[in-house]
């Protein structure tokens, strides 16, 4: 089985070949501790685990060579971002959709779903929601419907929200597209173009998404060609864990990074690990292929050891106890407070029936920046590189060089003081400027400390957006 191959009009070449999946998996010998250790101790930022590596490490069951990857990948994280973890949360724009996507609650066949699409003024409205719990990024997240959600109304949104809030980035999931309408978005201020090729296989894929444009397989295996080449420099993949065997999806997602590596000089700025979830209204109750919570953590920290580079997103799909020991191994950035119906911020209603799956770690901010910390971990509102110009292949080259985390730990901190100035719980105020304490005199003598020490106290007196 071969997948079918980008078109000419790609750069990619593509890549992403299922018969190599295949080979490699089938001749993928298990690590035995020793080889494993050595493997492990060679890997850093510049020196990844490679694909035939990975599919080795995939097929090794050893709890003692997985715990020592899982260290491993913490301190690879490390280097590149230091002990930042991004937060952001999600925007819902429309749960309309012409494609019928087995697993997914907005699919059309879907009659019981109450359809909403927001228009800008109610985006903007839940984007002030958003920004008054402290978030300055958010995911603009939409269906796929030529009339309710084509291009020039997602910029309309875009537009609106940076107009009428002091939102500083959005990103955007969204169906693939051309590449005019992709510098549409560009245009309009989008950061990241993310979209989930959801299974590589293309016969599980045919099964998953029976009709709608979706049903191209190959429109959206080569929709990053398009989006990078209409100026997109950050992109961001991923796998929906659960439509297949986990192994050969983990294998495709990191192939796939490596082929826009070599076509563009830039792995994806993110992948994410969307696992499958009940939903309401969607055929599918249970996933084909359920990955295992112990399965879930080999899948990130693969991504780490293979991807230094990609910040690792766990959403709210998962249980907190799952999502805290992922900030262990290896992820890097999670979304909090997490609504998936349009307009599900506003009044705080819950409402299964407009929703795309159901949440399962439903903490508020609050709560989940006082995990983060907790945890040793500064938790990062930032959303510098986008708008300094830290993007596609210059962040892939600053973060293998160790060079980002100059900019991450005194942005996080930035932000974090930020965050406690606006906050009204005193006791949570307290913990954040406490730990932007404790990061401060992490920073030493670095060459920016004397400008943070002018931006932090910018920040303490009111002020905002201090960043490098
Ligand atoms: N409609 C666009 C698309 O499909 O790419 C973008 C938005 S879609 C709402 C975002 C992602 O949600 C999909 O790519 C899919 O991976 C994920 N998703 C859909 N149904 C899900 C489910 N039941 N459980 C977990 N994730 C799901
Ligand atoms: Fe539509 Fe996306 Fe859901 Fe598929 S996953 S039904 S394309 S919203």
């Amino acid at each position: 089985m071969t997948m079918p191959q980008s078109s000419a009009a790609t750069r990619t070449n593509l890549p992403v070949v299922a018969d190599e999946i295949f080979r490699l998996m089938s001749a993928a010998k298990p690590y035995g501790r020793r080889e494993a250790f050595a493997l492990l101790r060679s890997l850093s930022p510049r020196r990844r685990m490679t694909l035939p590596e990975t599919a080795r490490l995939l097929a090794t069951e050893d709890p003692m060579v997985w715990e020592t990857a899982a260290v491993v990948a913490r301190a690879v994280k490390e280097e590149v971002f230091g002990r930042r973890i991004v937060l952001f949360a999600p925007l819902y724009l429309s749960n309309e959709c012409s494609n019928n996507c087995l697993y997914c609650g907005f699919r059309r066949e879907n009659r019981e779903a109450r359809r909403i699409t927001l228009s800008a003024a109610q985006a903007v409205e839940e984007a002030r929601h958003l920004e008054r719990k402290g978030f300055h990024r958010i995911l603009l997240v939409a269906g796929e419907h030529q009339g309710k959600t084509a291009v020039d109304y997602i910029t309309g949104v875009i537009r609106a929200i940076y107009r009428e809030t002091g939102m500083r980035i959005l990103h955007v999931n969204a169906a693939p597209m051309p590449v005019e309408s992709f510098r549409a978005l560009k245009e309009a201020g989008a950061g990241v173009y993310q979209c989930f090729q959801e299974t590589y296989d293309p016969e599980t894929y045919a099964m998953m998404h029976p009709s709608g444009a979706k049903a191209d397989y190959a429109w959206r295996l080569t929709c990053m060609d398009r989006a990078i080449s209409a100026g997109f420099g950050d992109v961001g993949t991923g796998a929906l864990l659960g439509l297949n065997d986990y192994k050969f999806e983990v294998l495709s997602v990191i192939r796939h990074a490596e082929a826009l590596y070599e076509a563009y000089g830039a792995f994806p700025h993110t992948i994410s690990v969307p696992r499958f979830k009940r939903a309401f209204g969607a055929p599918i109750t249970v996933a084909p292929f359920p990955v295992s919570d112990s399965e879930f953590e080999r899948v990130v920290v693969a991504y780490r050891l293979a991807v230094p580079s990609a910040g690792v997103v766990v959403s709210t799909r998962e249980p907190a106890a799952l999502r805290e020991r992922s900030l262990d191994i290896g992820a890097s950035q999670i979304s909090a407070g997490s609504k998936t119906d349009p307009g599900g911020y506003g009044d705080g209603v819950r409402r299964h029936e407009s929703e795309q799956f159901e949440v399962d770690d439903t903490r508020p901010i609050e709560e989940i920046v006082r995990a983060v910390l907790r945890k040793g971990y500064i938790p990062s509102l930032c959303t510098s590189c986008y708008r300094r110009h830290r993007t596609g292949d210059t962040f892939t080259e600053m973060a293998l060089d160790g060079h980002i985390r100059d900019y991450c730990l005194p942005n996080a901190l930035l932000t974090l003081a930020e965050y406690a100035v606006g906050t009204a719980d005193a006791d949570l105020k307290r913990r954040c400027l406490d730990a932007v304490e404790a990061g401060r005199r992490d920073l030493g003598d670095s060459a920016l400390r004397p400008e943070f020490d002018r931006k932090l106290a910018v920040v303490l007196a009111g002020g905002s957006d201090e960043h490098f």
